[in-house]
């Protein structure tokens, strides 16, 4: 009988009840019989403006023991088709990017190895260009998509190429990203200048903006998307701040005009197709969110991604 990992039910015991792990998954760190792993990656002095995101494992496992089981929009029960384990957090060093990109990727590669999705919550945006370097030296240069305010395809910023602004155009400059399997949905708000979203197509990326969205409607922008990723493997990177600050106030550079939590929903469930082998959900800032209602949105997000994930698994 192979090893299977799953929540415990809500229906057995209180939701309340419980040592805090993802979605009150067993905390495991042998990789043995594990389809997912629910990672932390507490890394926050990546950020050009607030910190405080080195708290946001810890807020959005708190806020995961809502979630059930059954997924009724995409219908699949997650546990039934995935075993899967909250893997701990991950060593960095604050205030040290490039040692905790060594440490990130460092620790990610034996999951991937096993073949294992990793899930990674943040944490800032940097993070992302460690755990696509890890996915990279195991599928190669991968698909991706980006839900963001931001394109994050800055040179630098204050003279520096390792920020949360900066971490996709380092990814394409290495190569870990298959720029014609690549989008980027949702930026809006101020710019530095007219270039900002071209730099980021010259790149290679697809780029949605938020009014490019709104002005075709989400069924089109979401075929768009299944389009962009066929045919491989395929990275989702979820910045919270895709979401609009009326939901989602907890989070280090807010943009207003944004996605409700509904079509926030609406996207992820749109990627069921796609070959996601692994994920992340970052920039959720628990000081600024009050009612923790960011990171209740980042807990479900999860929970979509991991549906997908299930549903690809049950129809494969
Ligand atoms: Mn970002
Ligand atoms: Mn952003």
């Amino acid at each position: 009988m192979p090893r299977r990992y799953a929540p415990v039910s809500g229906l057995v015991s209180p939701r309340f009840s419980g040592i805090r792990t993802f979605a009150r998954l067993p905390h495991v760190r042998d990789l043995d019989g594990v389809d997912v792993a629910v990672i932390g990656v507490p890394f926050d002095t990546g950020v050009t403006f607030r910190v405080g995101a080195r708290f946001g494992p810890a807020a959005v496992r708190e806020m995961s023991a809502m979630l059930r089981a059954y997924n009724p929009a995409l219908g699949v029960n997650v546990y039934d088709v995935l075993s899967v384990v909250d893997y701990g957090d991950l060593p960095v060093v604050p205030g040290y990017i490039e040692d905790s990109y060594a440490r990130i990727e460092e620790g990610l590669s034996p999951v991937l190895e096993a073949g294992v999705i990793p899930i990674c919550i943040g944490g800032d945006h940097s993070i992302t260009l460690a755990e696509l370097r890890a996915v990279a030296k195991k599928y190669g240069p991968v698909g991706f998509v980006q839900f963001d305010s931001h394109t994050d395809t800055w040179d630098e910023y204050f003279g520096r190429k390792y920020t949360h602004g900066t971490p996709f155009r380092r990814a394409v400059e290495e190569g870990l990203i298959d720029t014609a399997r690549a989008i980027q949905v949702g930026m809006r708000g101020s710019l530095y200048g007219p270039e900002d979203y071209d730099q980021s197509r010259a790149l290679g990326f697809e780029v949605w903006p938020t009014d490019d969205v709104r002005r075709v409607g989400i069924p089109a922008v979401i075929e768009a998307i299944r389009r962009r990723l066929s045919g491989g493997p395929v990275f989702l990177s979820f910045d919270i701040d895709f979401v609009d600050p009326s939901f989602a106030p907890g989070t280090g550079t807010p943009e207003i005009g944004g996605f409700t939590s509904r079509e926030a929903q609406e996207f992820v469930r749109g990627l069921a197709g796609a070959n996601l082998v692994a994920m992340d959900l970052v920039e959720v800032l628990p000081a600024y969110d009050p009612a923790g209602i960011t990171a209740l949105i980042a807990a479900n997000i999860i929970f979509e991604a991991l549906s997908v994930v299930a549903l690809n698994r049950r129809s494969a």
